[in-house]
């Protein structure tokens, strides 16, 4: 059978409505286009949960705080449409900017405290614009679960809050970052990295590994993770506007390794802006 395309909000709820008159649960998969292993690794964990699963396709213009950025992320929907048939993936959802804000759009969804440090001190507004799209589509598509990668880990904690803040009975799931075979988280950005820049960009993953393992070791976290900043500035990282450690639960900063932990960066690389993260858990040190 093949995947349906749909462009409206009215599209998605009948076929949804003959969805759940027949006894079918849903999962969705919200993304931004442009994908990758990544996004297909959360395609495969939803066909795994629900029997009908929908995509959505928006470049969502109110998460964006650069215009240069909205200008320049890669769109290529017939690419991209081709991969998510390929998966069996049952509806394609890919409105245009008129039909998710039309006239007189004013509502915004705001999730205090998480969005506030982090990535959410350098893209002011970003995190509104998420968590008001993420809203919108769980409603849309009235999903029993969505999913979602760690490799926005900020994003992720806002999403599971406000779902719960906001009583949408549907099941948050996190799915674990997918990497290339150096280590460099997979991203939409990353083919705007130079040949000489792509080369250089594991650099992060490494600094976050090896400062992941040292504060699991007992490394004072504060060293850690200056020496992890001052080696993203040597491989060639101009700017790093982040390198935390912050509890994996409710993000607030961490000095000392006690509860599970995240380790948290953000940094530009020719002209690109790139994040990731990892996990570190206490008492894994000790056990080695
Ligand atoms: P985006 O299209 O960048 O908005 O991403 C859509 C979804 O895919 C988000 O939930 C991301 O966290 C997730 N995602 C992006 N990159 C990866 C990755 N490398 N591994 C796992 N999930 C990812």
């Amino acid at each position: 059978m093949s995947m349906k395309l749909a462009r409206s909000v009215a599209e998605v709820r009948a076929q949804v409505n003959h969805w759940r008159a027949a006894g079918d649960n849903i999962a969705v998969v919200p993304t931004m286009g442009a994908l990758h292993e990544g996004h297909l690794s959360l395609v495969r964990a939803a066909k795994g949960r629900a029997k009908r699963v929908i995509v959505t396709l928006f470049v969502n213009p109110s998460q964006f705080n650069n215009a240069e950025d909205l200008a320049k992320y890669p769109r290529d929907e017939a690419a991209d449409a081709a991969r998510l048939e390929a998966e069996h993936v049952d509806m394609l959802f890919a409105p245009d900017v008129a039909e998710m804000y039309p006239d007189g759009f004013a509502t915004t969804v705001s999730v205090s405290r998480l969005s506030e440090g982090l990535c959410g001190a350098h893209r002011p507004g970003h995190f509104d614009g998420v968590a008001t799209v993420v809203t919108k589509l769980l409603l849309q598509t009235q999903s029993d679960a969505a999913f979602f990668g760690e490799k926005d880990y900020q994003q992720l904690s806002v999403i599971r809050r406000l779902a719960r803040d906001l009583d949408i009975p549907v099941e948050i799931v996190g799915v674990p970052t997918v990497r290339e075979a150096d280590g460099l988280a997979m991203s939409s950005r990353n083919v705007r990295l130079s040949g000489a820049a792509r080369r250089q960009a594991p650099a992060m993953a490494e600094a976050l590994t090896a400062a992941g393992a040292a504060i699991e070791a007992g490394q004072p976290v504060a060293a850690a993770t200056e020496a992890a900043r001052a080696g993203l500035l040597k491989e060639g990282y101009s700017d790093v506007e982040y390198l935390e450690l912050r509890d994996a639960e409710t993000l607030e900063p961490v000095s000392k390794l006690e509860r599970p932990a995240r380790l948290l960066a953000a940094a530009w690389l020719d002209g690109v802006r790139l994040i990731d993260n990892v996990a570190v858990l206490p008492g894994i040190g000790s056990a080695r």
